[in-house]
């Protein structure tokens, strides 16, 4: 019995191992029509269905509409296969533009997360587009680029927004100085231009290198972004960003100190020390509520001189989950599975880690914290409201959130801040294709854009659950309790990717890093 178990095992294994080596997606094709889907488009229109959408190579040619819910579809009403063309069945599934995730860090080495196990999670929850903010610098961003446009990997298309300053020694004739001039700033944004960055991901700088090197590359006419690290928000915030021609600010730094109005700094605690986390996260939860009262008079003027600049906020909304709820992000469902050993590791408690600020989280924290999203929650839902642009991105790899299923949690919270579902679904598509120049290409479903699309058999405006690879529980009529949902196809650039057989591949790699070490998924001991 043993040996039967072993020996199919190892069948098993040398399965797994044969789909993840050799498993690249189906098509493009010559034609490819997706028949009888009910359309979801990022552009703020209601569901529309049953429709055929017909796509060559990777272009969409046609969206026909072919009947009426639950009235049977005349067949010659709908587009014809041509020879050597490709047909897939979605007959009452539901179709949306490709997810676009506009901070999506590719994995790192303090959290063993290595790229293909990154872009499988991705890939398998609809996301085909992502934007990478730094993380291992320029040279192994575009050689993951280049693979990802020629399909030979599975991966979402990347646009790689260097970190500034990083990895100057590939930058010569910089070498590795710090950039401590306006002049030394400008020649690194020309050279990351010339590397063929899309943009550039910032952290804060002295002023003068902020200006400097945001004008130089507005002239070179790429994309960035700015973490305002709380190292420099006091001389340079959200606004000064904006008016130098940064294009989209991340998570919500710098934008509370853009909205004082009866103080300079933040009220930090007088044994505070930015290098110890607890502090960092703890008192940043007590800052919403030093900035300008909602709809008061400076908090308008902030948002609408942001809304001229055209500036697009990109909250990442479930990175700061924990910290109102850290039980919930602990305990998500998918941990389980999908959570490599190294990653849970980085995720515990520490001193060192990023984003492992639980030296002592409790109650009292986590109220703070709730209050803290309720005011940026308003903030952020006015905004769209006055008609700003608000994307989507998930800052994965910290903090108990997993790549993919934590994209999906960021439209939960969109919806939470008071976005309309089809309004989430905006965010999460168009707005991201808008924010990096590429609304021409993707971020809807229109003919002569790419074939980037999301498949799923149940509805995500009714349960945007339905979208996590664990799906949504739900009880049957015969009293059974099941799961549904999931992305069933993840398709980019005319490529139809199984996305159940992408979560499978993750599961293996996830089992195997486990079965190296007889790792379990341990909690802290009780200290007597
Ligand atoms: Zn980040």
């Amino acid at each position: 019995m043993i040996k039967k178990i072993s020996t199919l095992f190892v069948f098993l294994l040398f399965i797994q191992g044969y789909s993840q080596d050799t498993y690249l997606g189906d098509g493009p094709y010559s034609q490819l029509i997706i028949r009888g889907v009910t359309l979801i488009n990022g552009d703020g229109s209601p569901p529309r269905g049953p429709m055929d959408i017909v796509v060559e190579n990777s272009k969409i040619v046609s969206m026909k509409v072919v009947g009426y819910p639950r009235v049977e579809i005349d067949p010659d009403d709908r587009p014809k296969l041509k020879q050597g063309g490709h047909e897939l069945d979605a007959n009452g599934m539901y179709l949306l533009p490709g997810f676009i995730d506009m901070h999506g860090h590719i994995g790192g080495d303090a959290q063993g997360a290595e790229s293909e196990y990154v872009f499988k999670l991705w890939m398998a929850h609809g996301v085909t587009t992502v934007r990478e903010p730094s993380g291992r610098g320029v040279d192994y961003t575009n050689d993951l680029k280049r693979k990802s446009n020629s399909h030979e990997i599975v991966a979402p298309r990347i646009f790689g927004y260097t970190g500034f300053g990083q990895s100057s020694a590939t930058f010569n004739p910089l070498n590795d100085a710090p950039l401590s001039t306006p002049e030394m700033a400008r020649t690194w944004v020309r050279a990351n231009a010339k590397k063929g960055a899309d943009g550039i991901k910032f952290f804060g700088a002295e002023p003068e290198i902020m200006a400097a090197a945001l004008d130089e590359n507005k002239k070179l006419g790429l994309g960035s972004a700015c973490h305002h690290a709380q190292l420099s928000v006091a001389r340079w915030n959200v606004l000064h960003s904006a008016r130098a021609g940064l294009t989209t600010m991340e998570h919500w730094y710098g934008l509370p100190e853009a909205l004082f109005d009866d103080r300079t700094v933040q009220d930090y605690p007088l044994e505070y020390n930015y290098q110890n986390e607890q502090h960092r996260f703890e008192e940043a939860g007590k800052l919403w509520k030093q900035a300008a009262k909602p709809y008061s008079e400076h908090w308008n003027k902030v948002m609408d001189e942001l809304l001229e600049l055209d500036f697009t906020l990109d909250p990442t909304f479930n990175i700061y989950e924990a910290s109102r709820d850290l039980h919930r992000a602990r305990r998500a469902e998918w941990h389980e599975d999908y959570t490599l050993p190294s990653l849970w590791k980085f995720y515990e408690p520490s001193k060192i880690s990023h984003g492992s600020y639980w030296h002592y989280w409790g109650t009292e924290q986590e109220i703070e914290w709730k209050e803290n999203f309720r005011l940026w929650m308003s903030f952020i839902n006015e905004y769209k409201n006055r008609g700003g642009r608000v994307t989507t991105g998930s800052d994965s790899g910290f903090i108990y959130q997993l790549y993919g299923f934590a994209y999906i949690r960021e439209l939960e919270l969109l919806r939470e801040a008071g976005f309309h579902p089809l309004e989430v679904i905006r965010s999460a598509t168009l707005n991201g294709a808008e924010a990096l120049g590429w609304d021409d290409k993707i971020g809807s479903v229109q003919i002569g854009k790419l074939a980037d699309f999301v498949i799923l058999e149940e509805n995500p405006l009714v349960n945007l659950k339905s979208l996590y690879g664990t799906g949504a529980i739900k009880l049957t009529e015969d009293n059974e309790v099941v799961r549904v949902g999931g992305v069933k196809y993840t398709i980019k650039d005319g490529v139809i990717y199984d996305a159940k057989r992408l979560l499978a591949d993750v599961k293996a790699m996830v089992d195997a890093e486990k079965a190296k070490n007889n790792w379990e998924l341990k909690q802290p001991g009780i200290k007597n």
